[in-house]
C-alpha cells in the first residue's frame, strides 16, 4: 500500500523502512499508527458480560492467607479479605476486541468507559477464550435470592448435601493454605 510520507508527502510504500526521499522512518511510523488504532478499537469495544470468573489473587476464595514471623520467632498465620473482588471471590468478565478481561469490581465502570487501560493493575487479561465459571458458589449477603433452584424440592433426601457443587474444581478445600506461587 502506498501512503504519503508524513514528513515530505512523497508517496512511499508502507513497508519501506524509510522514505527514499527524506529518510523519515516509515515502517516505525506505520507500526505505531497501527498499534494506536488497535488500542483505540480495543477501548471502544469493551462490553461487560454476564459472566464471572475466579478472582485470581485470592483464587476465588475472597480472602488471601499470609504468614509472618513474630518478634519472638513464632510463625503466625492470618488472612486479609480480598479488596479486588470485594470478598466475593469472583470478578466480572469484560469482553473487547482483544479478548476477555477480569476486572476488579470497583474499576469495571472505569475500564468500560475507557478511563483505564488493559494494562491497569485492576485489569487481568484472560486471553481470547471465555474464562471458566467461578469455582465456588456465590455467598454472603449479596447472594440474595440465589438459592432459587435449590429451594424447591430440596427437602427430598435429607442425606444429600444441600449445595450442589458446580462444574469445576470443588475438591480444593476453601481454606487450604496453598504455598504455590503463580
Ligand atoms: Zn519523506
Ligand atoms: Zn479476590
Amino acid at each position: 500500500m502506498l501512503i504519503a510520507c508524513p514528513e515530505c508527502a512523497h508517496e512511499v510504500s508502507d513497508r519501506a523502512a524509510a522514505c527514499p526521499k527524506c529518510g523519515f522512518p516509515i515502517a516505525e511510523h506505520v507500526a505505531e499508527q497501527r498499534a494506536s488504532e488497535a488500542a483505540e478499537h480495543e477501548r471502544t469495544t469493551r462490553r461487560r458480560t454476564d459472566a464471572h470468573t475466579d478472582c485470581a489473587p485470592c483464587q476465588g476464595r475472597g480472602f488471601v492467607m499470609f504468614e509472618w514471623t513474630d518478634d519472638d520467632g513464632t510463625s503466625k498465620q492470618g488472612f486479609d479479605w480480598c479488596v479486588r473482588c470485594k470478598e466475593t471471590g469472583r470478578l466480572p468478565v469484560v469482553h473487547s476486541a482483544a479478548g476477555y478481561f477480569a476486572v476488579a469490581i470497583e474499576h469495571v465502570e472505569a475500564f468500560i468507559g475507557g478511563e483505564i487501560g488493559s494494562d491497569s493493575p485492576h485489569v487481568t487479561s484472560l486471553g481470547p477464550d471465555a474464562p471458566p465459571p467461578p469455582s465456588y458458589p456465590a455467598a454472603g449477603p449479596a447472594a440474595g435470592p440465589a438459592a432459587g433452584p435449590a429451594a424447591g424440592p430440596a427437602a427430598g433426601p435429607a442425606a444429600g448435601p444441600p449445595a450442589e457443587p458446580p462444574a469445576g474444581p470443588s475438591s480444593e478445600p476453601p481454606a487450604g493454605g496453598g504455598s504455590s506461587q503463580s
